[in-house]
């Protein structure tokens, strides 16, 4: 079957070939699920080396801000842009303007966002084509930066996995061995030691962990020792497909709760943490906090409420916790059942008290 094939026989609604010479743009916009409401996920930019590659990634990453969004309590579908460029030399105002303009054609069935290797600034241009687009800038009404809303979803769900596995109320004096000190990493450190924690931190790139290393309660580490530190929790947040046949039989943690996304590098690895009575928290229930965040733009950022929502996290990894407790299932599969059960249900109420299948799309987002 051509990789063209596989979009027929699988679950995507739409998938767009964005195609603009003159501003050198060339993009995929996935739509996979609308049930719930407008697909929202990031435009990710990245020099990918075919657009097959490009279109493995934009399918894989727009299904799983569905089951993303449908855990989180959202009334959102999921959906992801990725503009096949490099984002060290190929940005210019015609690329995101010209992107803005194809997501308006789209009428609101597709909402974009920040994504790897693209910003806040890019969305500016972005919304100066199309009100569907969050993330943007405080001084237009958005909500900006994503990524400190994304570390305190993540400590909310750490403590319910605390609560769970641990039996403690309070992190204080918990080790926590944090993967890469990014944009979530930095924010989860600081985080962690207001928390009153211990930290083990480690990046490639040793000037994400310079500033930290003098810091009281921080060690910092290599990234081949990271997985084997004598920490309580292992909080992957740097890269994919981390917890595999080669690192979990390093791990000496009780708990895996991180923001990276897509953790496990096969299903069987969620099986095997399971196995070895590792607490897992599901990756895309845990790091929804930056996609709650930018979820307010729709009817008007209010921090209070960001700050609310939050919470919902926590109950949410308590939800998944109970099932898999009682029906002895790996984390990872209790949170699939919860979206889907989510997304069936909404669909089916909607079909009934609503008389229209679909949900209707905001259209414009209130900005302030
Ligand atoms: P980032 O690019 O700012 O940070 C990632 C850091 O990881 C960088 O400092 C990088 O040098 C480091 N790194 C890369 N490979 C490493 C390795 N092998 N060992 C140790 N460090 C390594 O990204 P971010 O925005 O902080 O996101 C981190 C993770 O969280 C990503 O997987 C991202 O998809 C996910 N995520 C982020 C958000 C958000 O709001 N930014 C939301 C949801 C999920």
């Amino acid at each position: 079957m051509s990789k063209l094939e596989t979009i027929f026989a699988g679950e995507h609604e739409e998938v767009v070939f964005c195609n603009d010479k003159a501003s050198g743009l060339k993009c995929l916009i996935a739509i996979h699920n609308t049930q719930l409401g407008p697909a929202l996920g990031g435009c990710r930019m990245w020099k990918y080396e075919s657009v097959d590659q490009a279109l493995e990634d934009v399918l894989r990453l727009s299904k799983g801000m569905t089951y993303k969004a449908a855990v989180a309590g959202l009334n959102l579908g999921g959906g992801k842009a990725v503009i096949i460029a490099d984002p060290k030399k190929d940005k210019s105002e015609a690329l995101f303007r010209s992107f803005g303009s194809f997501i308006e054609s789209l009428n609101g069935r597709y909402i974009t966002a920040e994504d790897v290797g693209t910003d806040v600034n890019d969305m500016e241009y972005i919304f100066m084509e199309t009100s569907n687009v969050v993330g943007v800038a405080e001084t237009h009404g958005g909500s900006g930066d994503p990524s400190p809303w994304t570390a305190k979803g993540v400590l909310e769900g750490l403590r319910a996995c605390v609560e769970h596995k641990l039996q403690k109320t309070s992190l204080a004096g918990l080790k926590v061995a944090v993967q890469g000190a990014g944009h979530v990493g930095q924010h989860l450190v600081q985080l962690f030691l207001n928390e009153g924690m211990h930290v083990f931190i480690c990046d490639i790139d040793s000037s994400r962990t310079k500033e930290l290393s003098d810091r009281p309660n921080v060690t910092v580490v290599s990234t081949d020792d990271i997985y084997e530190v004598d920490a309580d929790i292992f909080c992957p947040s740097a890269l994919g497909a981390v917890i595999n046949e080669k690192t979990i039989p390093k791990l000496k943690c009780k708990i895996v709760a991180g923001s990276a996304n897509n953790q496990l590098a096969t299903p069987e690895c969620g099986d095997e943490l399971f196995r070895k009575k590792i607490t897992y928290a599901p990756d895309y229930a845990i790091n929804a906090g930056g996609l709650m965040n930018v979820s307010i733009e729709f009817e008007g950022y209010d921090e209070r409420r960001a700050n609310r929502m939050m919470r919902n996290i926590y109950y949410v990894m308590k939800t998944i916790h109970t099932h898999s407790q009682m029906e002895s299932l790996p984390e990872y599969k209790c949170a699939d059942r919860v979206a889907l059960k989510r997304i069936e249900e909404i669909s089916r109420l909607r079909g009934r008290f609503i008389g229209n299948s679909k949900p209707s799309f905001p259209g414009r987002i209130v900005r302030r």
